[in-house]
């Protein structure tokens, strides 16, 4: 009987209401539950757990396997065990200085006596007695203790009568549930128990039972018992792998429908490419060879915007891999097809060295290149955004400004986004809706875990660019403790003798940029009145202005300063070739990407280049990220490496995520799930595209009830 949860008819479950009871639904308030209350359901609601629906997806944390019975004479210290046997005594008295009631009850299997303890339950006297009188079998879960005055004693003791129904807390594999403050886990077995009884035939399955068959899935109801009551430990594996099967596949079902629709709507716009005249014109403005990989996705791009299906294209490289050339020779297929192209950054800086570089490559071609960001002033921007809406601006760079209503363009044929993690899809939608159609390019510097591109851009098509521009010196990495920092910065000393430039980058403050902004600025007196005053100590962090920030850029890169103090405003896209060593301060309190954005923005030049962690990295995690900095400048590795480290959650940081909450699924174990699930899902789309069948109607009402989860992407 272990483990045998009886399916159960629902039950009623507003036992308040006069009258003929509302049907049972998954949406039930648990307030109305079975054994909940209105106090248990405030505690509930601090799990996130409202609805009867929570309480079924309250997924255990683990399990404790207490299915093995011993005899209490083979008990040894500090065991857990689960005995069975019958209540001989109970005795309860009252502490003499506190009157605390303390409850011994003593239980008797056949081969010793062990004696459960409880403080401050005197109602349990009645209840063991009772037990005592009728000789009632029960089972109880400890930890075993020998002590020399009481023998053996079991702590922390969990007992159920044998026999008087399933068991849920001993004699069987139990379920331990994330718990909060007030709320025992017997308490919350014994809901979700509840829940499971009156509720759980509600459960309906997303996966079609076609599939289910195929692939030997439990129904979701029966995965979901299994989940919390598993009979075996098999069960429980068969069961999560259902679950998260289900979950990815309602996922990747959205995604792969949105593709689809992508690629539907109203049929995208078919350039023509002259790949001979590109490769010309690229020749001519490019003073060095493309590489292969470069040359792959612009290939990719070529064959997309030549299709006659809107493009939705991912291109993913390492920082430095050259995606700038690669957004160049897309833009120039559009404008030869007299279309205008809209390039977004996620910063203003950025914006503007886009705009720098772009018109010092397109000048010889004589293609306007225009700038639109928040700042300019009211004539200028009205200057601009004219030539953008009377068509004479082909290609217009800028920042989320670009999706502000007063931007009209005249014919926006292709949209590019450049650091894509920083937006979300709301605002990639936003800018996709200024044209008719327009092909789509989303470029990014994080290499991003398959997992994570599939979940978040499984919209997208992806190009990757996994090769570095010949030449390229890898960045010596070296970490090192704080109380080494003088011998660090006379090595910075050294090389800003020999005329190259450092950046100096300061501790990341989380509270906010005000304070983000007081520490980059007293790091940066410091560096300039303490540490080496005999040069010019520059600083950018995101308090300043957008013309302050951009005079210090000017600055730095015109070499009227040798050290840049910054914050993480430098981490994207900054381009200064001559700056080869970076120095940053207590580096533990970064995530790896963000480690590796920022240390690319050296070795971008002829010159050897360093990248010096300083800190004293106290924990096993904090040492584990550090050394893999020392050990690889491999982007796509130290992405997989951030992703097992921090889970997905802070991968991105966490304000700029864009992920969907998961119940089950864990986007680091279960990658083999989440690529089977996208391998279906676009069978399952090419098929149906619209989720017409009736065997699709499950997973059609489950993309329904999820969409909100992935539409609902902050907008940082
Ligand atoms: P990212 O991918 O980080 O945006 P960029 O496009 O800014 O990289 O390119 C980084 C640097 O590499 C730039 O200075 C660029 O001129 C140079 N570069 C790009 N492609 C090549 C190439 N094929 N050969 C040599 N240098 C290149
Ligand atoms: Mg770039």
């Amino acid at each position: 009987m272990r483990g045998s949860i009886p399916d159960a008819t629902p039950r009623q479950a507003h036992k308040v209401h006069t009258g003929a009871p509302p049907a049972p639904s998954l949406s039930d308030d648990i307030q109305f539950v079975k054994g909940v209350g209105p106090t248990a359901a405030r505690l509930l609601a601090k799990l996130g757990l409202h609805t009867v629906y929570d309480v079924l997806r309250h997924i255990p944390r683990r399990y404790e396997d207490r299915t093995n019975f011993r005899h209490v004479r083979d008990l040894k210290p500090g065991e857990a065990a689960v005995i069975r046997g019958r209540v001989v005594n109970v005795e309860t008295t009252a502490t003499r200085r506190s009157g605390m009631e303390i409850t011994r009850v003593t239980v008797d299997d056949g081969t010793g006596r062990a004696q459960l303890v409880f403080f401050r339950q005197p109602y349990l006297q009645k209840q063991f007695a009772a037990l005592a009188r009728e000789g009632t079998p029960i089972s109880v879960y400890g930890i075993a203790k020998i002590d020399l005055y009481h023998g053996v004693e079991l702590e922390r003791a969990e007992w159920e009568e044998l026999g008087a129904g399933d068991s849920l807390g001993t004699n069987r594999i139990v379920p331990i549930y994330p718990a909060t403050e007030g709320i025992r886990q017997a308490r919350i077995r014994r809901i979700v128990y509840n829940v499971l009884q009156s509720h759980g035939n509600l459960v309906t399955d997303a996966v079609p039972s076609t599939l289910r068959a195929k692939m030997g899935l439990p129904p979701a109801r029966e995965a979901l018992r299994d989940i919390h009551f598993p009979a075996t430990f098999e069960a429980l594996k068969k069961a999560r792998h259902a679950l998260v099967f289900e979950e990815f596949l309602v996922l990747q079902t959205g995604l792969v429908r949105q593709r689809a629709m992508h690629a539907h709507e109203g049929g995208g716009i078919m350039f023509h490419v002259d790949q001979h005249r590109l490769e010309s014109q690229l020749r001519e403005v490019l003073p060095f060879e493309l590489t292969n990989a470069q040359k792959k996705a612009i290939a990719d791009i070529a064959e997309d915007m030549s299709s006659g299906r809107a493009m939705n294209r991912l291109v993913q490289g390492d920082v430095g891999s050259g995606k700038t050339v690669v957004a160049l020779a897309a833009m120039l297929m559009a404008v030869e097809n007299g279309y205008q192209v809209a390039l977004m950054a996620p910063t203003e800086i950025l914006a503007q060295q886009h705009a720098i570089v772009l018109r010092r490559y397109l000048e010889p071609l004589s293609i306007n290149v225009a700038l639109a960001t928040g700042s300019e002033r009211a004539g200028t921007r009205r200057l601009t955004r004219d030539r953008i809406a009377g068509g004479e601006s082909p290609i217009v760079v800028g920042t989320h400004a670009l999706i502000q209503e007063d931007v009209r363009f005249h014919n926006l044929g292709l949209v590019i986004i450049d650091e894509q993690h920083r937006f979300g899809v709301l605002q990639r939608q936003a800018l996709h809706k200024k044209g008719q159609h327009p092909h789509v390019l989303v470029m990014t510097a994080t290499p991003i875990p398959r997992t994570l591109t599939l979940t978040l851009y499984g919209d997208l098509d992806t190009s990757i660019i996994n090769e570095l521009p010949p030449g390229r010196k890898p960045i010596k990495t070296y970490w090192k403790p704080k109380k080494e920092a003088r011998q660090v910065y006379e090595g910075v000393r050294t090389l800003l003798q020999k005329g190259r430039q450092a950046y100096v980058v300061c501790p990341l403050v989380e509270e906010s940029e005000k304070l983000q902004a007081r520490a980059a600025v007293q790091l940066a007196e410091h560096i300039q009145k303490d540490v080496l005053p005999e040069f010019r100590v520059g600083l950018l962090h995101g308090q300043l202005s957008a013309v302050e920030k951009d005079d210090v850029m000017r600055r730095f890169k015109a070499h009227e300063l040798d050290v840049l103090v910054a914050t993480t405003v430098i981490e994207v896209g900054i381009d200064v070739p001559n700056a080869s060593v970076m120095v940053i301060e207590d580096a533990e309190r970064f995530g790896l990407a963000q480690l590796h954005q920022l240390r690319g923005r050296v070795g971008r030049g002829e010159h050897s280049s360093y990248c010096i962690l300083l800190s004293d990295a106290a924990n096993d995690d904090a040492r584990a990220r550090m050394q893999v900095m020392v050990d690889t400048c491999d982007g796509f590795r130290i992405a997989e490496e951030d992703l097992r480290l921090r889970g997905p959650g802070e991968f991105f940081g966490t304000r700029q995520s864009g992920l969907p909450e998961l119940f089950i699924g864990d986007l680091v174990r279960d990658i083999a799930i989440m690529e089977e699930a996208r391998r279906v899902a676009m069978r399952l789309i090419e098929e149906d595209p619209n989720l017409e069948r009736p065997e699709h109607a499950g997973l059609r009402e489950a993309l329904k009830q999820s969409r909100r989860g992935f539409e609902l992407v902050h907008v940082s």
